[in-house]
């Protein structure tokens, strides 16, 4: 039994909270905190619906970190889920270690003044967690996350060295509406409009953006859903499994979009709509692709309609027994199925399905440890497991299809 606080009530966090909800034999007192007290309130009211259930709420702004240390020693928890966004990261983490409660989280952080997002800031607390004897788990939602946890059962069941992988991402459902991200548009917009980078051979090489003409993108045929254009992407789990995979020659990762999207995202980017330094206008300093976040759907809400699936998972190909092997590991998960069960759509439920997952595996001493770390430094088996039990199972067959040189 044990006590979770869950800090950010936008999409992923609805979903966190519902499913700490539905193990009430592992987490018997939940608390979401958000710095919008009504949307903790709303997200309450429904779980008390659907699962009978009491949740505490309470309003913080997590960006002041001894409001934040009162409210954590007031409640207690054993974990703190974070699910704000990553500019919270470091005050949630600096929170946590003068509260001695141990982290986890589901993005890496990212200075809210440049677009950039890299695992430095957070591993340079690796000291300060082992001191206190706390442990963080960064990046445990699907990727970051579950596509950490593929690599790390790949690595400890299926080969003797992994030379090859690929994770691709697929988001094959239609929300309805012309336009519309499906996690928080500033952090969506700020990592998808960035250089593409990927890793071979020892070196991170270089190519041009998604919206870039010189792009690389290919026709990946799916399970379930069939073949989808899909854009090489930097992604920032490729930035711990290039240090944490053995024998590893080669890792990417790849992202579908669609015409449609892309067509919008050139436009708002070519009239400046995704600036993130302010622009004064009539006296008001506004930041772009912050009034931007205002006009678009809030992906919270996106999921009444939608419609399609998710899949998601890694192509990973390496030696097992002197022999060549390509394994493919993935999940599918529908919209309407998801906004069933919890009131959100796929991207946000195959987020907080593994973070939920995260927190049980620390809060049951499952996964211990003092430190910082990411998902594949840890035991695979009995997170593979709660994946099949908690909403999210997964397919494993040989692979023969193809992929781009
Ligand atoms: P949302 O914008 O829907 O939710 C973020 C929530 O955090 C909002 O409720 C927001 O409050 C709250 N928040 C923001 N700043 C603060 C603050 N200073 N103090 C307290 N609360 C705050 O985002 P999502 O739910 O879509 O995404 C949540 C996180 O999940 C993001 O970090 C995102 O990058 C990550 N993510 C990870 C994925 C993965 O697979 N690893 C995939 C998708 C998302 P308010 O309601 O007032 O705006």
């Amino acid at each position: 039994m044990g006590k979770v606080m869950i800090i950010g009530a936008g999409g992923v966090g609805r979903v966190v909270a519902h499913k700490c909800a539905q193990v009430p034999e592992s987490f018997n007192e939940i608390m979401l905190a958000s710095r919008n007290l009504s949307k903790c309130e709303k997200i309450k009211a429904e779980i008390k619906e659907r699962t009978g259930r009491d949740i505490e709420v309470a309003k913080v702004d997590a960006d002041n970190v001894s409001d934040l240390v009162s409210l954590i020693k007031r409640f207690g928890p054993d974990i703190v889920v974070n699910v704000a966004l990553p500019y919270q990261d470091l005050k949630i983490m600096d929170a946590c270690l003068e509260a001695g409660v141990n982290y986890i989280d589901t993005a890496n952080y990212e200075p809210p003044d440049v677009a950039h997002f890299e695992y430095s800031w957070q591993w340079a607390y690796q000291e300060r967690f082992k001191q206190k004897g706390l442990m963080a788990v960064l990046g445990s939602g699907f990727d970051p996350g579950v596509s950490n946890v593929f690599c790390a059962y790949a690595q400890k069941n299926l080969f003797d060295e992994i030379n090859y992988i690929d994770i691709l991402d697929c988001n094959a459902g239609n929300h309805g509406h012309p336009f519309a991200t499906n996690f928080n548009p500033e952090i969506n917009i700020r990592e998808v409009t960035q250089v593409v980078k990927y890793w071979e051979n020892g070196r991170w090489v270089e190519t041009p953006p998604i919206l870039d003409p010189k792009s690389v993108h290919f026709g990946f045929d799916y399970p379930v859903v069939g073949t989808k254009e899909s854009y090489l992407l930097y992604h920032e789990e490729l930035e711990s499994l290039v240090r944490n995979i053995k024998g590893l020659k080669r890792i990417r990762f790849w992202m579908t979009f669609s015409e449609n999207y892309l067509t919008h995202l050139r436009v708002l980017q070519n009239i400046g709509m995704t600036r993130i330094d302010s622009v004064n206008y009539d006296g008001v300093d506004v930041v772009p692709i912050k009034f931007l976040k205002a006009l678009l759907p809030d992906p919270a809400t996106l999921g009444t309609n939608y419609t399609g699936k998710t899949v998601i998972g890694n192509v990973m190909t390496g030696l097992k027994d002197g022999k060549t092997r390509s394994v493919y590991i993935y999940n599918v998960c529908d919209h309407s199925e998801s906004f069933r069960e919890v009131g959100a759509q796929a991207v946000s439920y195959t987020t907080g399905v593994p973070a939920m997952i995260c927190a049980l595996m620390v809060m049951k001493g499952i996964w211990k440890g003092k430190g910082v770390f990411n998902m594949e430094q840890l035991d695979p088996d009995p997170f593979m497991e709660a994946l099949n039990k908690h909403g999210l199972p997964w397919k494993q067959v040989e692979f023969s299809g193809e992929l781009p040189k």
